[in-house]
C-alpha cells in the first residue's frame, strides 16, 4: 500500500474487531470474530485470538504506520493496562505494551466509548463542531467530551464519562458504588431490569430480555417498554442538561443499541433536556443520533494516532 495506513483493533466482550483505516477515516477493511473471553484465568486465548484475526487481513503488517486500539475500561491510561468489566480473565493485562512489543509500531489505547466519541467528531455527527459530547448507550453509558476541537483526558484519562453522572438523589445504586448515575438507570440491562420489575414480558420467565428486545417491544407498542424508553430518555435528558451547561456543548451525539429507538428515546430525552436548560449558551445544543455505525470504534481507535493533535495528549 501506498498510504499511510493504521491498524485499528475494536475489543469488546462478546466481539473482537481489527481493521485497517486510513488517513481520511475510511475503513479499508475489516475482520470480526467472536471473543472467546474465558470465564476466568488465562486472558492469552483473548489475545491470540486477536492477534489471529489480524492475521487474517489482507493488509500487511508492513504497511501500518501505527496501531490504535479501544477496550472497555477501566484501564490505567496512557499505559493501556486493561481490566475489562466484561473480559474477566484480563486484569492488569498490558495490552498497549504487548501490541507494542508485537508489531514494533507506536500503540495508543484508550476506552471503547472515548474512541467512539472521537470517530463521531471526526468523521461522524459532531464533524466540524468543536464542541462535542460523543455517548454510547448499551450495555453501558460511557462517553468522550471534546472541547476546543481537542479530546479531554482529565487526569486519568476519564474525563467524558458521562454514565457516572448523577441524574438522582436517591437512587438506583451503581455498580460503580455510587447511587443514582445515569447508567443505574439508563443502561441496557439496568432498563430491562425496571421493566421486567414492572411486568414486561410477564409470562416469559427464561426469555432472555436484553436492552435490544426492549427497543423493539416500544416499537410494536408495549406499554412497559415504551415506558421504559420514557425513563431512559428522562434520565438521559438530565445528565445531558448537566454536561452542556458545565461543558458549554454544541452538539451530543448518541450511539449504541438503545440509541437506535429512535424518537421513542430521543424524544422524551429532548422534553426533559429542554426542562433543564435555560441559559441562552446552553440552550443551542444539538443532540443528534450518532452518525457513524459498527466501525465507528475503529475509526476512532485510529485517529489516536492519524490525528494526534486532536486526539492524543500523551506521550507523543
Ligand atoms: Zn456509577
Amino acid at each position: 500500500m501506498q498510504q499511510r495506513v493504521v491498524l485499528a483493533i475494536d475489543i469488546g466482550g462478546t466481539k473482537l474487531a481489527v481493521g485497517v483505516v486510513d488517513e481520511e477515516g475510511r475503513v479499508l477493511e475489516y475482520r470480526r470474530a467472536p471473543n472467546p473471553n474465558p470465564p476466568s484465568g488465562e486472558g492469552e486465548s483473548v489475545y491470540r485470538a486477536l492477534l489471529a484475526l489480524v492475521e487474517e487481513l489482507d493488509a500487511d503488517r508492513s504497511d501500518f504506520v501505527g496501531v490504535g486500539v479501544g477496550c472497555g475500561g477501566p484501564m490505567s491510561w496512557p499505559a493501556g493496562e486493561v481490566s475489562p468489566l466484561n473480559i474477566p480473565s484480563w486484569r492488569g493485562f498490558p495490552l498497549r505494551a504487548r501490541l507494542a512489543e508485537e508489531f514494533g509500531l507506536p500503540v495508543r489505547l484508550h476506552n471503547d466509548a472515548i474512541c467512539v466519541a472521537v470517530a463521531e467528531h471526526w468523521r461522524g455527527a459532531g464533524m466540524g463542531v468543536d464542541n462535542v459530547l460523543g455517548m454510547v448507550v448499551s450495555t453501558g453509558v460511557g462517553g468522550g467530551l471534546i472541547l476546543g476541537g481537542r479530546l479531554i483526558d482529565g487526569a486519568s484519562g476519564n474525563a467524558g464519562h458521562v454514565g457516572h453522572a448523577i441524574v438522582h438523589e436517591f437512587e438506583p445504586q451503581c455498580r460503580c458504588g455510587a447511587i443514582g448515575c445515569l447508567e443505574a438507570i439508563a443502561s441496557g440491562p439496568n432498563l430491562s431490569a425496571w421493566a421486567t420489575g414492572q411486568g414486561w414480558r410477564a409470562g416469559h420467565p427464561d426469555e432472555q430480555r436484553t436492552g435490544q428486545d426492549l427497543v423493539e417491544d416500544a416499537r410494536r407498542g408495549d406499554p412497559v417498554a415504551l415506558a421504559a424508553m420514557r425513563r431512559a430518555g428522562r434520565a438521559l435528558g438530565i445528565g445531558i442538561a448537566t454536561a452542556t451547561t458545565l461543558c458549554d456543548l454544541q452538539v451530543v451525539a448518541i450511539g449504541g443499541g438503545l440509541s437506535q429507538a429512535g424518537p421513542l428515546l430521543f424524544d422524551p430525552l429532548e422534553a426533559s433536556l429542554r426542562e433543564r436548560i435555560g441559559l441562552e449558551y446552553a440552550c443551542g445544543v444539538r443532540v443528534v443520533p450518532a452518525g457513524l455505525g459498527q466501525e465507528s470504534g475503529l475509526v476512532g481507535a485510529a485517529a489516536l494516532v492519524l490525528r494526534p493533535e486532536n486526539y492524543w495528549s500523551a506521550d507523543k
